[in-house]
């Protein structure tokens, strides 16, 4: 029987594992959070629970679909209320680009990770973070050492799901001797994809803002905030008579507050919500919090011809996630992650 490493236990390594679910190999999952899910993230606070990073699943096609309602209804969520636009203007509007479908769950969109691994009987070691891999001498098994120096393996094929940055840095922490300069050049592919950032800022309000929409996006990208979204619009998220709301500030922005402490963020960001929304209450939440994702969405891809992805496939090294599959979106995630998992075990 061999044994499966998967780095990541975000929507990509939790797709590899339940494709690789009725195989009879072992797998286990190295995550250095404490919960699953990586950037489909949810937070409780307050009574309320928020997705302050992928807002929802959308209906991308039947087997998304598919997959959601098998994975079980109870609890699913399918947002109604739409998303409408602003632009330079500031006005927002509705508009004619409507997804019929916008899933998460009760309990948040982390509920696509857990149930995917639900479905499986792989391990998860969470707050294990891999600092460094190595290929052994005879060349037929891989090795993870974590931030701790604890080691992991041997594995008869990892696949390594962390955002591409992230990944490059374990990359350029690896040891494989006589790769025939595979490793280099598959550092060099993983290093040159890009990701840009987003700052997320969770504004609480004790009274309901009423709006048709459930979110508007900024489609001109001219604007500060980038998207701003009522999580109450989600069952079971946010107390009747409440109001949530999910910012996410543009790129720009982000990069140049990402330290900022968050009061002075929060006051900013309010600010600019107010103006947006036209509702000067807007200006003094009564709670906040927040969430910097340095790495939150891939500007480009990895190069599905970079000569060294076969190389590294043939000696049990995966790779696998949005900036693989080529978007930021969970369902290409989701997909890239089965379809790699399913590569891996047809190779064992
Ligand atoms: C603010 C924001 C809003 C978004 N909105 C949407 C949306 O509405 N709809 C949509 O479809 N998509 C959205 N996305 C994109 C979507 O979240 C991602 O495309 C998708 O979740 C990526 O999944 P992944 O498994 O490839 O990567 P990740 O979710 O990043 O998973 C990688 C995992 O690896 C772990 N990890 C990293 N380094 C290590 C290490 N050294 N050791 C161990 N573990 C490690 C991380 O903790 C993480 O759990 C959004 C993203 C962000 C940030």
């Amino acid at each position: 029987m061999a044994h499966i490493g998967i780095v990541g236990a975000g929507v990509a390594g939790a797709g590899a594992a339940y494709a690789l679910r009725e195989t009879a190999h072992d797998m286990t999952l190295l995550e250095k959070s404490r919960g699953v899910g990586g950037r489909a993230a949810t937070r409780r606070r307050n009574d309320c629970r928020y997705d302050h990073g992928a807002n929802y699943v959308k209906d991308a096609d039947d087997r998304t679909l598919d997959l959601l309602h098998e994975l079980g209804e109870e609890g699913l969520v399918d947002v109604e209320e739409p998303v409408w636009t602003f632009g330079v203007d500031g006005q927002i509007e509705p508009s004619n680009r409507q997804e019929s479908h916008k899933f998460t769950w009760t309990a948040g969109i982390t509920q696509l990770a857990k149930r995917l691994l639900a479905e499986t009987d792989a391990e998860v070691r969470k707050t294990t973070r891999a600092a460094s891999l190595a290929r052994d001498d005879e060349g037929e098994t891989w090795t993870v050492t974590d931030t701790d120096g604890d080691e992991h393996g041997p594995f008869d094929a990892l696949l390594l799901t962390p955002p591409a940055p992230q990944t490059a840095d374990l990359l350029a922490a690896t040891e494989w001797v006589d790769d025939d300069g595979a490793l280099d050049e598959l550092h060099e592919a993983v290093a040159a994809t890009e990701f840009r950032t987003i700052r997320t800022l969770v504004l609480h309000y004790d009274f309901a803002v009423d709006r048709p929409w459930y979110a508007a996006v900024d489609v001109d990208k001219e604007h500060d905030v980038g998207w701003v979204a009522r999580e109450e619009c989600k069952d079971g998220h946010v107390p009747d008579g409440e109001s949530l709301l999910i910012v996410q500030m543009g790129p720009e922005w982000s990069t140049e507050h990402y330290d900022d402490p968050l009061e002075e963020a929060a006051d900013a960001v309010a600010g600019r919500v107010a103006d947006l929304v036209g509702d000067d209450r807007l200006t003094d939440p009564d709670w906040v919090d927040d969430q910097g994702w340095r790495y939150a969405l891939p500007d480009t891809s990895l190069d599905p011809d970079a000569d060294a992805v076969d190389p590294a496939a043939d000696a049990g090294l995966y790779l696998a996630g949005d900036w693989v599959a080529g978007e930021g979106r969970v369902h290409r995630a989701l997909w890239n992650g089965v379809e790699v998992g399913e590569r891996v075990g047809d190779s064992l």
